[in-house]
């Protein structure tokens, strides 16, 4: 049996996603060997930091330490065409890519029922706002290739309709299930390139 202090820490580990008992042990055991008790220190003050400044954009929803987020900030980006996607981690999987320059929207996750989630539960309503913009001319629906992808991918384009903007949905070229932040960069440019139009 582990002293407790290590025994507790292990358990932190284990409630990250993907981390079993054993990873949780191997990560546990580099701390209390390799670091020193400055490294200790600063991993926890970037927690600390990160969970005390880190909030959601207000106007697209990724993450932030400001108000506005720095692509919302940033004025040679093509205010034309908006990419929507579930979690800010596909927000950096498609800059990677380095070949789209227009906005985002981050929803925050997909429509899924099962799990209690509806429209009403993202950000979705900002989103609707965003397409009143004069200066926009397509939103590109980037959800993931599943069942929970696909439905919202259908609630946001018949809720853009009467919008005069032409909606479209990645090609995912992929097998069903897939999800852009696991998707290579060829991948995602070949996705967004193949988009085609909802009517
Ligand atoms: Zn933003």
């Amino acid at each position: 049996m582990y002293p407790k202090s290590l025994e507790n820490l292990i358990q932190s580990f284990q409630r990250l996603p993907g981390v079993g008992k054993k990873t949780a042990e191997r990560y546990a055991y580099f701390l209390v060997n390799k670091f020193d008790k400055s490294d200790i220190e600063r991993f926890i003050q970037n927690l600390e930091l990160c969970k005390n400044t880190i909030k959601r954009c207000s106007v697209c929803g990724f993450l932030t330490e400001d108000d506005v987020c720095e692509y919302c900030k940033d004025t040679t980006r093509d205010k034309s065409i908006i990419v929507v996607v579930e979690e800010p981690k596909d927000v950096e999987a498609i800059e990677r890519i380095e070949k789209y320059h227009g906005l985002y929207h981050v929803l925050g996750g997909a429509i899924s029922p099962l799990n209690g989630v509806g429209p009403d539960e993202l950000n979705m309503k900002s989103l609707f706002e965003r397409a009143k913009e004069p200066s926009l001319k397509e939103v590109i629906i980037a959800t993931s290739a599943n069942v929970e992808g696909e439905a919202t991918a259908i609630f946001i384009s018949r809720a853009l309709q009467k919008e005069n903007i032409k909606v479209s949905r990645i090609a995912y070229g992929m097998p069903v299930g897939s999800k852009i932040e696991y998707s290579d960069e060829s991948t995602i440019l070949r996705a967004i390139e193949g988009r085609k139009e909802i009517k």
